[in-house]
């Protein structure tokens, strides 16, 4: 007779809760993926469908995950044993296609698995389809897909944040406890603010980008979404780790960030930047940010006022960086080497068929501003003076950090997720990742966790440290969480 079988909740916080059911034996993994698949049906169904994944095949994860529980019935249970985990369409996954929510690469198969897919699946772990995503990452709302918005499981009727909305929806619907994102700018802690779930994104180099498809290399990073602080946690520790195939790739010991929640917090220093506080910052989600520096102080930390005085330029640095390595990643896609080749005259004809049919307009305007930022004559006036201002960003943290704080936190966004279509002007859009973007600048560790409601909408708080200290990040992650309580989500 089989074992009775246990229904495992998929959200709040079910990666430790599905392993250790699964390694009891009182739920499978295929029971888990069926159900994994029966809700994601559901929130597709209607007219309101979230639109969350490119691609999902069922047949293909039923039998995958028979697997997955054959394979490691005699085995020690990995840290993500029998958990589903939803995958970023732009990490590249063997059987389903790697699209980057791009025409271009549409049915895209890549010939190999990215590192961190690898490691999922060594750790018991399920790659449960790949998600909707801003075309080549670049857009804060999931609405430059070649493939249809995805829309905010939580609000219907507004964004999911971006690039990586599909992943952080496919969390906020209770599809999957845990997904990879992407972040060059702010992609992960972004949408998890706007859906209400926890996003981390680690220190440059803590994991490889070996199959994550290029947007902006010194920027790039693959970042992890929860449900809880505990499922980000166990996320990051199977994904993080030196890989011999990213050149990037720091040989630096990866901590138990999943048991940082009985690290002690008291005495802790907690920064907050003035310049993530201005004048004009709503009012509500001010409000949201004090009460969580007020649990903190009750966890008996210390807050401290800091300056981190280059701030304001962060966005137009960004702007500038960003889209100069993407011209160059992007040249790639040329209808020779990968997916999509449309004939025209001649060899350039091909060309440019292809790229013009093949972007989108916002993938098409970043090509053209980092070719100009790149162009002679304006090498030195933009690109050279945007490094040596990134190197200014990233000396502000060094020297709060040098002088004794442990973390910062601040408002993760300026505002709760907006309405689909609301956002037209692609300035306006470039300034929802204000608070986000100096961590990839500066490649510090930072995550986002839900800190209450404004307007009925999630916002997140966002916490940031020195490179390599995610263990201090998931410390006080873990005691913040506890201490909002209900208040998390309200
Ligand atoms: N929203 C930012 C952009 O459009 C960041 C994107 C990202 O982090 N991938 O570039």
């Amino acid at each position: 007779m089989s074992a009775p079988r246990e229904s495992v909740p998929l959200h709040t916080g079910a990666a430790a809760a599905l392993r250790a059911a699964t390694a009891s034996g009182s739920t499978s993994t295929a029971d888990t993926v069926t159900r994994a698949l029966a809700r994601a049906r559901e929130v597709k169904a209607g007219r309101d469908g979230l639109n969350i994944f490119v691609s999902l095949d069922g047949e293909y994860l039923d039998e995958h995950a028979e697997t997955a529980t054959e394979q490691l019935a005699d085995t020690e249970p990995g840290l993500l044993l029998g958990v589903p985990v939803a995958i970023k369409d732009n990490i590249a996954t063997l059987h389903h296609p790697t699209t980057c929510g791009s025409r271009i690469l549409a049915d895209y198969v890549s010939p190999y698995a990215a590192t961190v897919v690898g490691k999922l699946c060594d750790a018991g772990a399920v790659p449960f389809g790949k998600t909707n995503m801003d075309e080549f990452a670049m857009g804060s709302s999931t609405e430059n897909s070649a493939y249809g918005p995805t829309r905010n499981p939580v609000a219907p009727d507004r964004v999911p944040g971006g690039s990586s909305g599909g992943s952080a929806a496919a969390v906020a619907a209770g599809i999957v406890p845990v997904a990879l994102g992407s972040e060059t700018g702010g992609s992960v802690r972004q949408p998890a603010s706007f859906c209400g779930v926890v996003g981390v994104k680690p220190t440059y180099g803590r994991v490889s980008r070996f199959g994550l498809v290029a947007f902006a290399s010194s920027l790039d990073h693959v970042g992890v979404f929860g449900a809880r602080v505990d499922d980000a946690a166990r996320g990051l520790r199977v994904i993080a780790g030196h890989d011999p195939l990213d050149s990037t790739s720091a040989n630096v010991a990866v901590g138990e960030y999943h048991l940082a929640h009985a690290r002690p917090v008291k005495g802790m220093v907690v920064g907050r930047p003035r310049e993530y506080f201005p004048d004009s910052l709503d009012p509500a989600v001010r409000a949201r940010c004090d009460a969580a520096f007020e649990h903190l102080r009750e966890l008996g930390m210390q807050v401290r006022d800091v300056s981190l005085p280059h701030t304001a330029l962060a966005i137009p640095v960004y702007y500038i960086v960003a889209p100069a390595e993407a011209s160059s990643n992007l040249a790639r896609f040329d209808g020779a080497r990968y997916g999509l080749r449309v004939a025209g005259a001649g060899l350039t004809g091909m060309y440019e068929a292809t790229r013009s049919q093949g972007f989108g307009a916002e993938v098409t305007r970043r090509i053209m501003l980092g070719t100009y930022v790149l162009s002679a004559g304006y090498y030195d006036a933009y690109y050279r003076k945007a490094q040596r201002v990134r190197t200014l960003i990233a000396a502000d943290f060094s020297r709060v950090f040098h002088a004794g704080v442990d973390v910062l936190f601040t408002p993760t966004t300026p505002t709760p997720a907006f309405k689909l279509g609301a956002i037209s002007d692609p300035y306006e859009m470039y300034l929802s990742d204000i608070f986000t973007v100096t961590a990839n600048l500066a490649g510090i560790p930072a995550m986002s966790q839900p800190i209450g409601r404004v307007g009925g909408l999630p916002i997140g708080g966002q916490l940031m440290a020195a490179h390599f200290e995610e263990m201090k990040l998931f410390s006080v992650a873990y005691a913040l969480e506890r201490a909002l309580g209900a208040g998390a989500s309200s």
